[in-house]
């Protein structure tokens, strides 16, 4: 490979508090919760929309509640604050299902709640744009300027050039590390799922998918809830494919397509997930476009599949794909603390949490035992060896068992409005670095948020049992 020096640049830099780069799904709660601490905010993101993979991958977004009914246990909601707040004023515009029970297969989650992708992107928005959070859109985050361990800037690029974005607290909320990375924080690349491009496609009818599951006894969840205008439909599905006939097994499974969709409209499956396992991980160029070009065929696979198949989808079409491939992790970034799958499991709870969570993606195999929570420190958030910089979202928690709790969608909306509460308060108070917040502050700022602490031992622990 050559290489070329580049000169000297003298560019433009404009000066904020908090800078939070990606406004996927942590991003826009930590750029949310910073600004209403009363931080001078700004939100860099590469694509012209707000919602990451929110918008872009998934099928419901879990979870607000613990594992109530496998338990046996009262229904909590154990995430509250922003991420709810948003969910409520979403579904005051049409743009999601709202909270309802799956049925079926209650030991997995228990809640299913749908999204409209569009409408999400929209409100998202505009909470931000009304919160007073200066939202560059079409921007990258390329680079950083670091005085020792501490980040002075953000490189931003956009088609008007080359930035500088200064502030005095960095949230990487990128989901691949970029800013961490650049920063020269460690991390890994576990390479260790595949990756997607989800599609919504039009021209289908879920009822008639669901009953075609059903009277060939391979559905196993469906969830109902408001669509179109109308109570109690069905909004979500899922079914066994394989075993509707080998050859169709076969085929689905080698387009690496999934079976489950939600939709919150008539005549649309919101999501048609289709996977592909690359040989590297994501963050390598030139073999994410060859995957970007390989989901693509899939895609159009996919669809002679589902018109072939479903009842009524005969001329179905797609409707929409994500605008680049989604991943479920690229950089995995080294924080002070690591949590592992036996805390989670065992429903750890900490001096330091930032907020309770009770859902994990490997249901029945792996569940937070008894219908409980564990508590997420504040110390997973912290970018080993720099002084000013979380890490948030699908990026921090190494193990891949572990992970498959604390990537979740609610969990990394929460994971924001903690980062960002802490950020403003940091600055607020002056301070050299994040480490130095003290955990009292930051819990009595997250519960006037409306954070849900499911153990109140948190504060009892700090303030020595009082
Ligand atoms: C296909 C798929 C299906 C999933 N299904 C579910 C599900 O059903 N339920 C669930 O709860 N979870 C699901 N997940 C997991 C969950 O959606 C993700 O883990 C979570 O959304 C990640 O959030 P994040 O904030 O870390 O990243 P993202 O939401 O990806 O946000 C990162 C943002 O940063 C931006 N960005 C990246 N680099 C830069 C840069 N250099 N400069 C500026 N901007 C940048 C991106 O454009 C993006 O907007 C799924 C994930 C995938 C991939």
């Amino acid at each position: 490979m050559d290489f070329v020096t580049r000169p000297e640049q003298k560019i433009p830099a404009r000066e904020y508090d908090v800078v939070v780069a990606g406004a996927g799904t942590g991003g826009v709660f930590a750029a949310r919760a910073a600004a209403r601490g009363g931080a001078k905010t700004v939100l860099i993101e590469r694509k012209g929309y707000v919602g990451g993979i929110a918008v872009e991958g998934g099928c419901g977004l879990h979870s607000f509640f613990n594992l109530w009914k496998p338990f046996n246990v009262e229904k909590r909601m154990v995430v509250r604050g922003i991420p709810e707040e948003f969910i409520q004023r979403l579904y005051q515009a049409g743009g999601c299902s709202g909270h309802n029970d799956t049925i079926m297969r209650p030991e997995y989650d228990g809640d299913t709640l749908c999204v409209d992708v569009e409408q999400y992107k929209f409100v998202a928005l505009e909470m931000l744009r009304e919160a007073g959070v200066q939202v560059l859109l079409n921007t990258w985050a390329v680079d950083v300027v670091k005085e020792g361990q501490r980040i002075a800037g953000i490189i931003a690029e956009s088609h008007q050039g080359c930035e500088a974005v200064l502030g005095k607290v960095f949230i990487d909320a990128t989901g691949y590390g970029d800013v961490s990375a650049r920063a020269g924080a460690k991390y890994s690349e576990p390479n260790d799922y595949p990756v997607v491009n989800s599609m919504g496609v039009g021209g289908v009818d879920i009822d008639r998918y669901y009953a075609f599951l059903r009277d060939r006894g391979v559905l196993f969840e469906y969830g109902l809830g408001p669509r179109s205008g109308r109570t109690s439909q069905i909004i979500r599905v899922d079914g066994a494919w394989e075993k509707l006939d080998p050859a169709l097994g076969k085929a689905v499974k080698d387009l690496g397509m999934s079976a489950v969709t939600t939709t919150i409209h008539d005549n649309y499956f919101m999501f048609i997930k289709i996977n592909f396992k690359m040989a590297v991980s994501p963050s390598n160029r030139d073999a994410l476009a060859d995957a970007e070009f390989e989901l693509r065929r899939r895609q159009r696979a996919a669809l002679d599949i589902i018109r072939q198949t479903i009842p009524g989808a005969a001329n179905a079409f797609i409707a929409r794909t994500a605008p680049s491939i989604t991943i479920r992790r690229a950089r995995c970034v080294e924080c002070d603390y690591d949590i592992s799958l036996d805390e989670i499991l065992n429903g750890a709870h900490y001096p330091d949490e930032v907020f309770s969570y009770g859902f994990h993606d490997s249901a029945p195999r792996l569940q937070i035992k008894g219908g409980k929570t564990y508590g997420l420190p504040y110390r997973t958030m912290l970018v080993k060896g720099l002084d000013n910089l979380f890490a948030i979202g699908m990026m921090i928690t190494s193990d891949h068992e572990a992970h498959m709790s604390t990537r979740n969608t609610v969990s990394c909306m929460a994971m924001g409005q903690a980062s960002g509460t802490a950020a403003a308060l940091c600055v607020k108070q002056g301070l050299g670095g994040i480490r130095d917040l003290p955990y009292v502050k930051l819990y009595d700022a997250l519960k006037l948020g409306n954070v849900w602490f499911d153990a109140e031992l948190p504060y009892k622990a700090v303030l020595g049992g009082i």
